[in-house]
């Protein structure tokens, strides 16, 4: 499970989490929805440390991450981003390849050989001596998908992964994620698919300016919605 309690952040005069809280049970999956600056991706950064807080805990089966070496934290939670951040110089075996020799110290050959696994579970395997700029969108942020899980992590963090692709490469990288879900991978996705949030979350967390306004499965969050807030937002969303 990875749990934030609490959590407050704030950036110069600007509190910008005001005391947020999120939980995903372990094999579950939580979608994070909210307008524009409510402070998603910032959640999301605090969660594998990113992020420093004012105030706060983030529990990682139920221990304290802070006392936790940043790098052993972010190979157990992977974090996927909006704009695959791959190296645009190497290829996409060497992506995937390149934290398993250098934070893993594996040797290069099974390094190597589980890059090229991670790429065949992401139906890559044809592309894996190509460069990001010989991909397309949603090959490459496949291949950061396929990156993040090579490292083994126990939580899949995912920041609004389908929002730089055009839409018809949208759904085969949502159905990657289903698949991994469906697989019991722990997952917090910060999204602004509803019709995903809607059929693979456990539970949808709403937020709004710093706060979670209102959190349950997506029944009630999309069907039953108590705050104003939240009315208002998905009025404009859905
Ligand atoms: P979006 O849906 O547009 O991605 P978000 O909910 O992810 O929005 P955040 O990126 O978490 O929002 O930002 C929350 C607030 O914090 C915004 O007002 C943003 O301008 C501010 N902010 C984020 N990062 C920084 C930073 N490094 N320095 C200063 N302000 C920041
Ligand atoms: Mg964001």
């Amino acid at each position: 499970s990875l749990e934030a309690r609490d959590i407050r952040i704030r950036f110069g005069p600007l509190e910008v989490l005001r005391g947020a809280d999120l939980l995903a049970p372990a094999g579950k999956v939580v979608c994070v929805i909210g307008p524009s600056g409510s402070g998603k991706s910032t959640m999301l950064r605090c969660l594998n440390g990113l992020e420093t807080r004012t105030s706060g805990q983030v529990l990682l089966d139920g221990e304290d991450t802070s006392t936790l070496d940043v790098n052993v934290l972010r190979q157990r939670i992977g974090m996927v981003f909006q704009h695959f951040n791959l190296f645009p110089h190497k290829t996409a075996l060497q992506n995937v390849t390149l934290a398993l020799t250098t934070v893993k110290k594996m040797p290069k050959d099974q390094a190597t050989a589980t890059a090229m696994q991670r790429l065949k579970d992401v139906g890559l395997a044809d592309r894996s001596g190509h460069r990001p700029a010989q991909l397309s969108g949603g090959q490459q942020q496949r291949v950061a998908i396929a990156r993040a899980l090579a490292m083994e992590p126990e939580v899949m963090l995912f920041d609004e992964v389908t929002s730089a692709l055009d839409p018809e490469l949208v759904k085969g990288v949502l159905q990657l994620m289903a698949d991994l879900a469906r697989g019991g991978m722990t997952m917090v996705v910060v999204t602004h698919e509803m019709g995903f949030a809607r059929q693979v979350a456990d539970t949808v967390v709403f937020m709004d300016a710093g706060v979670v306004v209102e959190a349950g499965p997506p029944e009630q969050i999309f069907d039953a919605p108590g705050s104003p807030r939240l009315k208002k937002f998905l009025a404009q969303v859905l």
